[in-house]
């Protein structure tokens, strides 16, 4: 039997996690020769939610370096979305906001590897299933992580010294749970996930019409998200199955089992206008059911001089946008930047944790902002989110703002582009890039 590689016990920075939060960030650290070790608690790949990547992401993975390998695993690429919201039905189409490279349809357990295969070919030190149990921050200079080795049947305990820690821990929130910093966003948004896939589905192309699934490389599919009375759903088609989510509020669910919840799932696919008839020749995958209550949270602090938390171990909302993957990627870029030059310049550590910590919790609030919309956004800092709406390319934030229109969402979020100063020059340019509105879909 071949034996695990001992963890070493000291690293310049250590990394808790290895979705694409934790992978980009080890990447980013690597490639600028630091010394970087990343413990990762299952053994990849590994299944995660997620699948659609709206085409900001290429900027991250560009930087990354890891752009060609994407492009080369030859992923579903997307045109854009098409919503059926409150009855009324609307297409975006990436290209006519000045995107030159598509969004993705993305195997999570593929793209995820993909990105941790490449921190280790930058020279990080990966290991997977090894799980961070929790942080000693008792020496503010050289914090240690304890683990649990799972490699071997032994469950050996073990630590870690390092001057850095960058949780990437996902909703599993390592530190915010360790510092009790986590917050659900608002107790009249208590949402339940659930999401499944399916074998043999249609899905709805750019065209607006429906399409068998081996036809999803050639003709370019949209994602599909439509409301109904208790939440919304979505359809994602992958190369070899579709991914299907129903978002729920969670008083039509409560007190259900396993199977309750399967049940109920199959039934909402059933009675959906369109969903339906994507669904007509499929057949749900057996145990590929999953689901996630009260999501939608953030943490109070996120960043401290010897610690960062990025991805959804600082914050995450609801999915509606596709956000979170692109979000975890910034914030791997932006911490990563201050742990560079806090490495140069230690007494300015404290100076740059504040720095990224405003830059993250802005951001993290303009996609709350973005996606609660109208239901609330508490924890938020309007004025951060109104400088980054001044900021942030012209096509980019016509794109989300365009986006945000297609739900009922959007009212706090063109509230907020008003008091920036930003929503009258794009209300002209808006007749020209608004979502097409449709009268109806034929599938
Ligand atoms: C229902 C739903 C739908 C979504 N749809 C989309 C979408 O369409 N598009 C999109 O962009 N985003 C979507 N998201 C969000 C997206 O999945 C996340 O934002 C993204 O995965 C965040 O990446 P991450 O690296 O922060 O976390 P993760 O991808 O969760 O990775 C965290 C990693 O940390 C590991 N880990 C956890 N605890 C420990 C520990 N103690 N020690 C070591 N390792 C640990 C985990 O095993 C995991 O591999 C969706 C989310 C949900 C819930």
């Amino acid at each position: 039997m071949a034996t695990s590689v001992e963890i070493p016990a000291k690293a310049d920075v250590v990394v808790i996690g290895g979705g694409p939060a934790g992978s980009s960030a080890a990447t980013h650290l690597a490639r600028n020769g630091i010394d970087v070790l990343l413990l990762e608690r299952q053994a990849f790949p590994r299944n995660q939610v997620g699948e659609s990547l709206i085409p900001h992401f290429w900027k991250f993975t560009d930087l990354l370096g890891v752009s060609e390998k994407i492009e080369t695993e030859g992923f579903v690429r997307k045109s854009g979305g098409i919503t059926a919201w409150n009855g009324q039905i609307h297409q975006i189409t990436f290209s006519r906001y000045g995107y030159d490279r598509p969004g993705l349809h993305v195997e999570r357990d593929v793209f995820d590897r993909i990105l941790l295969d490449h921190a280790r070919d930058c020279g990080a030190r990966v290991f997977t299933e090894v799980s961070a149990a929790s942080v000693d921050f008792g020496d503010a200079q050289w914090p240690v992580v304890h683990y649990t080795d799972k490699r071997a049947a032994s469950n050996a305990q073990g630590a870690v010294r390092c001057r850095y820690v960058i949780d990437a821990s996902g909703h599993s929130c390592l530190l915010a749970s360790q510092f009790g910093t986590r917050r659900q966003i608002s107790s009249d948004l208590k949402f339940l996930a659930l999401w499944g896939y399916f074998e043999n589905s249609r899905y709805l192309g750019a065209d607006r019409s429906s399409h068998a699934p081996e036809e999803c490389l050639e003709i370019r599919p949209v994602t599909f998200v439509m409301s109904y009375e208790h939440g919304w759903v979505w359809h994602i088609m992958l190369r070899e199955k579709a991914s299907v989510g129903v978002i729920v509020h969670t008083d039509r669910t409560r007190g259900m089992n396993k199977a309750g919840r399967a049940a109920f799932f199959q039934q909402t696919c059933n009675d959906l206008p369109y969903l339906r008839e994507l669904l007509r020749t499929a057949s749900f995958i057996p145990g590929s059911l999953q689901f996630r209550p009260d999501y939608s949270y953030y943490a109070t602090r996120i960043c401290g001089e010897n610690y960062y938390c990025i991805g959804d171990a600082a914050a995450f909302v609801d999915p509606v946008f596709s956000h979170g993957v692109q979000n975890a990627l910034y914030n791997a870029a932006v911490a990563t930047l201050a742990i560079r030059e806090s490495l140069k310049n230690n007494n300015l550590r404290k100076r740059y944790s504040q720095i990224c910590e405003s830059r993250m919790q802005q951001f993290y609030g303009f996609s709350r902002a973005l996606s609660l919309g109208d239901f609330g956004a508490n924890g938020v800092d309007r004025e951060l989110v109104k400088t980054m709406m001044k900021a942030l390319p012209e096509l980019e934030l016509e794109l989300l703002l365009v986006a945000s229109a297609m739900t009922n969402r959007s009212e706090n979020f063109k509230q907020l582009a008003r008091e920036a100063g930003v929503w009258d020059g794009f209300s002209d340019r808006a007749a020209i890039t608004a979502p097409d509105q449709i009268a109806s879909l034929s599938l």
